[in-house]
């Protein structure tokens, strides 16, 4: 054997070692092309609990629009840079717990897929009143009251202008320290009530109230539980319902801009002392508006 042949020997197996690696390689880059192949949709949770929000995270090729569909409804979502998208999906504070699909196609080329989102029951407490009796139960004329003002308040929340005019993180209307949790059952003179549907940040009398993103003011009224309130739609299925004002500055059918001041924080209404009650609807969904603010930070 001549040394030459001796020196070959390990070049040759060096050659296979080259060659099984260039294998390997190709391999994982095919799995990893399959992992990500287009449309991907990508959820800050799989999980969600009732009166929660997920966002979602769309990537499509280049050119493509997706369209997304939970329970057999659109979900409105933004477009960001090239081939990326952005949306919110709210589940009701009594939307019924079980494993729901989330479908997406494209368009043109009408590729589809589909996740899996768990929704989970959520406990969020109860809290007990006692209250007067004249201020609980109702007279004829304030029920009717009452009813008709529930009746325009729903009707302007079932309507949404389609085109998101929101863009990027909601802000917190004011500074408040939270004093009314989300979602807790109301318990007065030992009969339920309707839940806390919204979240109540403590705040003094006149402290200026900003609106959470770009919108358009849909409603100004003032109501006998909620006192002087504001409506903005933000488009794409977003409400802020802003409660117990001392002041409205805004008007019906108005444009205004993230962190415009609208109103001012006041005890208007059926409340014990000033606090802005903050309320958010995501595609009717009633869910918690500090959700919404924590998961948009994402999107700065
Ligand atoms: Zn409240």
């Amino acid at each position: 054997m001549s040394p030459a042949t001796g020196i070959k020997a390990p070049r040759c197996s060096l050659g296979w070692i080259f060659a099984l690696c260039l294998a390997v390689l190709f391999l994982f880059a095919e799995v990893m092309g399959a992992t990500v192949s287009l449309p991907e949709i990508l959820l800050s949770s799989p999980y969600a609990c009732q009166g929660d929000i997920v966002l979602l995270k769309v990537r499509v090729e280049k050119g493509e629009i997706p369209k997304l569909t939970w329970l057999e409804k659109d979900v409105p979502m933004v477009a960001l840079e090239e081939g990326n998208w952005c949306g919110f999906l709210g589940t009701d504070l009594k939307f019924a717990p079980g494993t729901y699909p989330l479908k997406i196609s494209t368009t043109p080329s009408g590729r589809e897929k589909s996740v899996e989102i768990k929704i989970e029951s959520k406990d969020y407490g109860e809290r007990r009143l006692t209250l007067p009796r004249e201020m609980v139960e109702l007279d004829a004329v304030t029920l009717r009251r009452v009813r008709k003002e529930a009746a325009a308040i729903n009707s302007v929340l079932e309507r949404t202008s389609a085109e998101p005019s929101w863009k990027g993180p909601f802000l917190k209307p004011v500074e408040g320290e939270l004093s009314g949790i989300f979602g807790r059952r109301n318990i007065i003179n030992g009969l339920a009530r309707s839940p806390h549907s919204g979240v109540d940040l403590k705040a003094g009398r006149g402290v200026p109230v900003k609106a959470m993103n770009h919108g358009k003011v849909v409603f100004t009224s003032d109501q006998f539980f909620s006192g002087l309130s504001v409506v903005v739609d933000h488009g794409g299925g977003i409400h802020s319902m802003y409660f117990h004002l001392e002041k409205i500055l805004v008007q019906e059918g108005q444009q205004v801009t993230k962190g415009e001041i609208i109103g001012q924080v006041g005890s208007t209404g059926r409340s014990t002392g000033p606090h802005l009650h903050l309320g958010v609807r995501v595609n009717g969904a009633r869910v918690d508006p500090l959700r919404l603010i924590d998961l948009s930070k994402e999107l700065e």
